[in-house]
C-alpha cells in the first residue's frame, strides 16, 4: 500500500495529474477519524490517490468516487485493486453532473473535479449529504492564482479563477451552509449545514 501510494505520486508528477497536496489530505484524513465519517462521495477520482487515502484513514470507511476520464478511471481501478480496497472503494466512470444517485447519503462529500463547475457540484450533491455531513472542496487557492487575476495572461485561466472566486463568494453568502476556509495545501473549505 505504501509503495503503491509512492508510485502514484511519481505517476502523477510524470503525467501531470493534479492529485491533492499532502498537507490537505492529511487534514482530511484526520477530519475523517475525528468526526467518525463512514460514507464518502468524491467528485473527481483521477488515479485514486485521495480516494485510497481517505478509505484507509479509518476502519469501515466506504468511498464512492466519480471520474469521467477513461484513462484515469482505468488507472484508478488498477490502483484500488493493488491496495486491496475493492470492497471499500466504488469507482464510477461517468460525468458527475449526469450521475444518478438515489436513496444514499454521505457524511462527507469531497469536491475535487472541474474547477469551473464547483457551484454546480455543490448544488447537485448537497441533497445527498447526511444531516451532520460536510462538503469539503479542494484547490480554492488554485495554485496561488486566486485573488491575483490581474497577473494572469491566459484568458482561459482567468476564467477558471473567476469561477473559483465566485464559488468562494457563493459559500460566504450561503444561507444554508456555514463554511470554514482552511489554509492548507492549495486551500480547502469545509461546509456544514447551519444549525437553526
Ligand atoms: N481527487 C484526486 C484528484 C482529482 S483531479 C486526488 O486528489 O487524488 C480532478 C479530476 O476530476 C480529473 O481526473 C478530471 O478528469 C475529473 N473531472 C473533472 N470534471 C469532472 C466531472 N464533471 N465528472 C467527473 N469527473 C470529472
Ligand atoms: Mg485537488
Amino acid at each position: 500500500m505504501k509503495q503503491t501510494i509512492f508510485e502514484m505520486e511519481e505517476y502523477a508528477k510524470e503525467k501531470n495529474v493534479p492529485i491533492i497536496e499532502k498537507e490537505s489530505i492529511a487534514y482530511i484524513m484526520k477530519f475523517i477519524k475525528m468526526n467518525n465519517i463512514k460514507n464518502i462521495l468524491e467528485i473527481g477520482s483521477a488515479i485514486g490517490y485521495s480516494a485510497i487515502l481517505m478509505a484507509s484513514s479509518s476502519s469501515d470507511v466506504k468511498v464512492t468516487t466519480i471520474e469521467r476520464d477513461e484513462v484515469r478511471y482505468m488507472e484508478c481501478l488498477k490502483n484500488v485493486k493493488k491496495c486491496n480496497l475493492e470492497k471499500e472503494i466504488n469507482v464510477v466512470f461517468q460525468d458527475a453532473l449526469e450521475v444518478n444517485l438515489s436513496g444514499v447519503t454521505y457524511d462527507l462529500i469531497f469536491i475535487d473535479a472541474a474547477k469551473g463547475q464547483y457551484k454546480k457540484f455543490f448544488e447537485k450533491f448537497k441533497y445527498f449529504l447526511s444531516p451532520n455531513g460536510v462538503i469539503i472542496t479542494d484547490n480554492l487557492k488554485f495554485h496561488g492564482y486566486v485573488g491575483k487575476k490581474d497577473t494572469i495572461e491566459s484568458k482561459n485561466l482567468r476564467g477558471i479563477v473567476d469561477k473559483i472566486e465566485n464559488y468562494i463568494e457563493f459559500l460566504r453568502a450561503n444561507d444554508e451552509f456555514d463554511t470554514e476556509f482552511i489554509d492548507v495545501g492549495d486551500g480547502i473549505s469545509v461546509s456544514s449545514r447551519k444549525t437553526k
